[in-house]
């Protein structure tokens, strides 16, 4: 984005952290769950930057698709996550109307997707910019988000930006301590960026890696975010009333890793003995064939209720 546009956007942003806190001192009651803004840059009017190569988009759709990916991820993951997004189609937001989203929804955390232009082609890299530090959730939500994006999506960062190293032009606020980041997720003028943001496999390891991030904040600021149980199969191949031992032939006979569980409901066969573990009932309707002419005759399909990491 233009720098004058930048300014901008991150005083009003700065802005809304302050709204935020505000808020926030006023609703220390409010103990369930968490409501997450995510705020795609750019859209309608306003194309951001602009793309350079052919078959590529400008910024605003880019930042819209990240933004996407990232809240399916995080609803699919999380069962009281309330998210609500500045805009969800390419259509104009203005960075007041940003800002009033955010407190009308009471947000605790605000995430904006944006992605970088330089005059020289060269210049590429994530950045994660926040206002100032000293906000420890800021920094940390910020922390996270450039770890996952170098160490797990293997990008390479230009680092954590706050006023300071942008040189000023925004104010110092007291009493920031409300989350908020605007992830720079790479420059449109380099032609390596430009072309891996432009992929849905960039932007699937571009929101995973934020997923991830915001999913290790969230546990580490102990939010009371709940996740939504998922249900996966095994092949059950032995219940026992006591424990068998590792060294017992049937481990062997089988042939494949085998999961042990104990189910305090069954009085009688409390230890149960299964093997894979799969989300798709299909591929482990397979399994217990295979587990069955191995001399499991009985062998048969569980399912239960799991919780994802
Ligand atoms: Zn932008």
């Amino acid at each position: 984005m233009r720098l004058k546009g930048q300014i901008g956007f991150l005083f009003i942003f700065i802005t809304l952290l302050v709204f935020n806190d505000l808020y926030a001192q006023n609703s220390s009651t409010k103990v369930q769950g968490m409501t997450l803004v995510i705020d795609p840059g750019h859209g309608g009017k306003d194309p951001g930057a602009e793309h350079r190569q052919a078959n590529c988009m400008d910024e605003k759709h880019l930042n819209l698709r990240i933004a996407l990916k990232l809240g399916d991820l995080l609803e699919k993951y999380f069962e009281n996550l309330r998210i609500v997004y500045t805009r969800k189609t390419d259509k104009y937001v203005s960075l007041e109307d940003r800002v009033k989203i955010a407190t009308a929804n009471n947000a605790d955390c605000f995430i904006s997707l944006h992605i970088n232009a330089n005059e020289k082609s060269e210049v590429h890299g994530v950045q994660v910019h926040i206002h100032a530090k000293g906000y420890r959730k800021t920094e940390r939500l910020a922390e996270l988000i450039n770890k996952e994006l170098t160490e797990r999506a293997n990008r390479s960062s230009l680092g954590i930006f706050t006023y300071h190293d942008r040189k000023g032009h925004l104010f110092v606020l007291q009493n920031t301590s409300m989350t908020g980041v605007l992830v720079e997720c790479g420059f449109l003028t380099n032609e390596k960026e430009e072309k891996f943001v432009n992929t849905d496999y960039g932007q699937d390891i571009l929101a995973s890696a934020i997923f991830r991030a915001f999913r290790s904040y969230a546990q580490e600021m102990k939010y009371n975010l709940r996740r939504h149980p998922i249900s996966v199969y095994r092949v059950q191949i032995a219940a026992s009333a006591n424990k068998i031992p590792r060294t017992d032939k049937m481990f062997k006979k089988v042939g494949l890793k085998v999961h042990e569980y104990k189910d305090k409901k069954n009085l009688k066969f409390p230890y149960k003995y299964t093997v894979g573990r799969s989300l798709k009932s299909k591929d482990i309707q397979k399994l217990a064939q295979k587990v069955r002419k191995k001399g499991f005759p009985k062998a048969f399909i569980v399912k239960h209720n799991e919780y994802p990491e």
